[in-house]
């Protein structure tokens, strides 16, 4: 079980660029600073439309000037004697490879991709009340895959048993498709905080942790 955050700026996010500022990963924050502190990593920043790349000791700087006026997106973290703002994206000094990025087919994604809402009936709940159901039942031949499997409450669940939805007279809300990127880094794309995360990541199908 996941402690809460204490600061909540420690649940953020990072992106992770390799040298030649393509996407590799999204970590957290303590991992992103080990990155910076033992410089495998510099802070990619942008400040009103324009890139810069820092080391950690500038970045520590730029804080400290930043510190003083604070911007409502921005994250921060306090050590014992200074404040350090939290970047959103940072550049790997020594890594070239390029990942292979696959969307997996998992729970969290399905769900994620479903919006929480059982797909016969639409009811929206937490994930611990939905169940995943295949289309084609899996005992007359139907795949687990993004195309057959549907999040599903639990009642239209076992109303649908072992029967296709013609059967069981029961519809599909919508035709169930493998998502063209992660559901999930769709959702933080979206938010104010990761606008830089656009640049990098406009079409990319990396799954996100
Ligand atoms: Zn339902």
């Amino acid at each position: 079980m996941q402690q809460p955050h204490p600061n909540p700026a420690l649940a953020a996010s990072v992106l992770v660029l390799n040298r030649g500022y393509m996407a590799v990963h999204i970590v957290n924050v303590r991992r992103a600073f080990g990155l910076l502190y033992r410089a495998l990593a510099e802070v990619l920043d942008v400040d009103e439309g324009q890139f810069a790349n820092y080391d950690f000791a500038t970045w520590l700087e730029i804080s400290e000037l930043r510190a003083e006026e604070r911007k409502a997106e921005d994250d921060w973290i306090s050590s014992v004697s200074f404040d350090v703002q939290v970047p959103r994206v940072i550049r790997l000094t020594r890594f070239d490879r390029v990942p292979k990025h696959t969307l997996r087919f998992n729970r969290r994604n399905l769900f994620a991709r479903d919006n929480n809402s059982c797909q016969y009936c639409g009811t929206n709940l937490p994930s611990s009340q939905l169940s995943m159901d295949h289309v084609m039942p899996r005992s007359r031949g139907g795949e687990t895959s993004w195309e057959n499997v549907v999040c599903c409450c639990v009642s239209c669940n076992s109303r649908k048993g072992n029967h296709t939805p013609h059967e069981a007279k029961m519809r599909l809300l919508r035709q169930p498709k493998r998502p063209r990127q992660s559901p999930l880094l769709a959702a933080k794309l979206k938010n104010p905080k990761y606008a830089t995360w656009r640049t990098f990541l406009g079409s990319s199908t990396m799954d996100v942790a």
